[in-house]
């Protein structure tokens, strides 16, 4: 008997007749003779139609506030699998995150989860009962309902796949894998069999939302093999595991594309040992985090900087900024939400030179400015002008041989 952990993304959940489809999926899996525990997301759409609801109430909602609102699009769908598979004749109970408990720190819209109780869900599947846990949610250390960020649900998926030394963790979505980039933007897109955790980790930051960057962190750290694959056909998926021989002959084994980020740059910065403290340290106070950064050389003691941020964020960071601004005497912020970063991955960068400079070929020919490059060891990332987006995923896709496997290896 192996203890199967599944999680059903927001689309597989979207309509009481797909509810249905993950009932039958977590029967036939229970029927096999496993134990199985499902993490479940809100009905797709949902939690944006939650935090829609929170802006137009104010600007700024309370965190605390934001999370007991958009915390119950899980709630409603715990209970509707459950009583689903009640009425196919299982024993089900469903679990907010607060009743298992899922223990996470106190920031709130981003918390990370601390622990997790095992008790009751292992006397629950002693007794042969199937369990639904609610995904993106937990509680901190004061009893506040908190969440895990977009796309937590996976995280919870991992972590609660951890916490019980699962034997399998299968993210069930819409689409059958982890593809070498988002199979809506290319159709050309090849499925990957296995990707290590290096790559889907940069895949995961760098914008392909298959997986949050989160639950990959745990599954490397905890060593949980993660099952990517669809929940509307049986087709094995993408295994994410640990890196192998194999994957390293692969130059570049993925393109990804975000587009929620946001650009600011603050001008006339006195070129001082301790202004970058001063402007970053505010921004990570607020729990804001900052990606990129660019210092540019300084002419007459003044540099000017630029940074991106979550678009989420946007807003509240350039209001810290324009007030440190003042403080040090910088002669302005400006900031563009109209930006996307494009970025190739792949482990098999660590040995090859020349890969950089044929992206930035590859762009150049298509008339593409790049405003920002940051590189690490796997990755090589360039801010774009966001209306370029789509055209430089695709170009990239095809100059690294993406569409065909055989071209692209080492
Ligand atoms: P779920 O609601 O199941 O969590 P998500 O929408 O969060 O699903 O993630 C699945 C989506 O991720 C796919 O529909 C696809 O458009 C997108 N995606 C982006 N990049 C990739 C990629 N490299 N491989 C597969 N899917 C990707
Ligand atoms: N429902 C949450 C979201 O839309 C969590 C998730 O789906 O993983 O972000
Ligand atoms: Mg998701």
């Amino acid at each position: 008997m192996a203890l199967v952990v599944q999680k059903y993304g927001g689309t597989s959940v979207g309509s009481v007749e797909r509810i249905r489809n993950v009932a039958r999926r977590v029967a036939k899996t229970f029927d096999d003779g496993n134990e199985v525990v499902v993490i479940v997301s809100a009905m797709a759409g949902e939690t944006n139609r939650l935090v829609a609801l929170a802006e137009e109430v104010c600007e700024f909602p309370s965190e605390r506030e934001y999370d007991v609102l958009v915390s119950t699009g899980e709630q409603v769908t715990i209970a509707l699998l459950s009583m689903c598979l009640q009425s196919m004749g299982y024993n089900a109970k469903s679990y907010l995150g607060s009743q298992i408990p899922v223990v996470t720190d106190n920031a709130h819209a981003k918390a990370r989860i601390r622990s997790i109780d095992d008790k009751r869900v292992r006397e629950d599947l002693k007794s042969g009962t199937i369990i639904i846990v609610a995904g993106f949610q937990g509680i901190d250390d004061q009893g506040n309902v908190t969440t895990l960020g977009r796309g937590g649900s996976d995280t919870s998926a991992v972590a609660v796949a951890a916490a019980l030394k699962a034997d399998v963790c299968e993210i069930y979505t819409d689409v059958d894998g982890v593809y070498t980039t988002d199979p809506r933007m290319v159709p050309e897109a090849s499925k990957l069999e296995k990707i290590s955790y290096e790559e889907m980790l940069e895949m995961a930051s760098l914008g392909a939302k298959v997986l949050q960057i989160r639950s990959v962190e745990f599954a490397k750290k905890y060593n949980v093999i993660i099952h990517v694959r669809s929940s509307f056909n049986d087709k094995p998926g993408t295994l994410v595991m640990k890196e192998d021989e194999e994957m390293e002959t692969v130059l570049v084994s993925g393109v990804a594309y975000n587009k929620d980020e946001a650009k600011i740059s603050i001008f006339g910065v006195p070129d001082q040992p301790g202004v970058a403290a001063q402007i970053f340290s505010p921004l990570s106070d607020a729990n804001i985090t900052v990606d990129m950064i660019i210092q540019n050389v300084s002419h007459e003691g003044k540099t000017d900087m630029t940074f991106t941020v979550p678009k989420a964020d946007c807003k509240k960071a350039v209001q810290i900024v324009e007030e440190v601004a003042k403080k040090i005497a910088a002669s302005g912020v400006r900031y563009n939400e109209n930006i996307a970063k494009i970025s190739i991955i792949g482990v098999g960068m660590r040995s090859h030179s020349g890969i950089a400079s044929t992206m930035f070929q590859t762009l150049s020919r298509e008339g593409i400015n790049i405003e920002m490059i940051s590189t690490s060891e796997i990755k090589v990332s360039c801010i774009i002008d966001a209306k370029y987006t789509e055209l430089a995923v695709r170009v990239l896709h095809e100059a690294f041989g993406l569409n065909s496997t055989e071209s692209n290896k080492a």
